[in-house]
């Protein structure tokens, strides 16, 4: 099957369509996990999909194959995007080495992360060694996407005042690298500056479990300077994760992380879907208010009466 059809069936909320990616993710799963996955954000304008095309048409000269999943939370809510409208990564999509896809937005039950993680799957299962997942640089998506890479890229402009931020909100912290854009013309100056700053900052910074030590790079896709260094440092993070055990901790780690959380997101709509969960957790919660019972023990009521509503369905 074309990977753009599994795609849809995963991101499809149709009940038909749930039963058929259960069975479409068992059947590829051997076959996952033998990409490096990156993550890549930074604000709208710094640089993103420049930057992605040209680290693309760099891989994909060496025959590498690149998937790019595109993530932006701000779609599902004002049906618009920050990523744009504009056809982005014009050349790349062109590439047929490449694959580019807008991964789907939220929706109420499955978020943003949880999909994009199966679309990630698929993606290796065809084959992609490279799999790129952009996210705009707002709220949390970052800090989500971080559980689906295995190597995190922080794209920074220099003299906008991002310097101080990114280390104050923290971004930093979680950051395998940061690579500071548009280092060309008259910005290499304020590029080096910048970048003098963020490694004082980076040094600070206790050594991650990784053993990594987040490095700091000045880029220009116009130029396509810096490209090849970054490319070459994501492949030093494989090397040296791989080699101390990380990579692939790391990795399980995340898949279990997955597995409670796709256990959890089940729990809840197994709850909700309960009508006598649902009443009886009115009445508990008129209680509650009305100071007659407390809430751990009507939280415990809850749970008697839901195991005793599974029971009775068992029967
Ligand atoms: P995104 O919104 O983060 O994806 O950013 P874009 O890649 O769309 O770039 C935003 C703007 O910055 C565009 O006008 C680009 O032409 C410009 N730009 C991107 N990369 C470079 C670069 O390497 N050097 C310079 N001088 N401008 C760049």
């Amino acid at each position: 099957m074309a990977l753009s059809q599994a795609i849809t069936i995963i991101e499809s909320n149709l009940e038909q369509d749930k039963k058929l990616s259960t069975e479409l993710l068992d059947k590829i799963i051997h076959a996952t996990g033998k990409s490096i996955r990156v993550g890549i954000t930074g604000v709208p304008g710094v640089g993103k999909s420049s930057f992605i095309e040209a680290l693309g048409r760099h891989v994909t000269a060496f025959g590498k194959r690149l998937a790019v999943l595109t993530v932006d939370p701000s779609s599902q809510v004002t049906k618009g995007s920050i990523l744009g409208d504009k056809t982005r990564m014009e050349e790349l999509s062109k590439n047929p080495l490449a694959y580019i896809r807008p991964s789907a937005s939220g929706n109420a039950l499955g978020g943003v992360t949880q999909t994009t993680h199966d679309v990630v799957l698929l993606c290796e299962a065809a084959g992609y060694e490279i799999i790129i997942i952009e996210t705009v640089g707002v709220g949390q998506s970052e800090i989500n996407v971080k559980s689906l890479v295995d190597f995190f890229l922080l794209l920074m402009l220099a003299g906008a005042g991002d310097e101080l931020q990114g280390i104050k909100k923290g971004i930093t912290e979680i950051a395998d690298a940061i690579v500071i854009t548009k280092a060309d013309g008259g910005n290499i100056s304020s590029a080096d500056a910048a970048k003098a700053t963020y490694q004082q900052a980076l040094h600070l910074q206790r050594v991650p479990k990784s053993g990594w030590l987040p490095r700091v790079i000045t880029t220009s896709a116009y130029a396509g300077t810096g490209i090849d260094e970054v490319w070459r440092m994501i492949l030093a993070y494989k090397e040296l994760t791989t080699a101390n055990g990380f990579f692939a901790d790391h990795r399980r780690l995340q898949e279990l992380e997955w597995f409670e959380d796709y256990f959890k997101q089940l729990l809840a709509l197994d709850l909700q879907q309960s009508p006598i969960v649902q009443s009886e957790k009115k009445k508990l919660e008129a209680l509650i208010t009305e100071q007659k019972l407390s809430p751990k023990h009507a939280a415990a009521n809850l749970l008697k009466i839901y195991h005793r509503e599974i029971k009775s369905s068992e029967d």
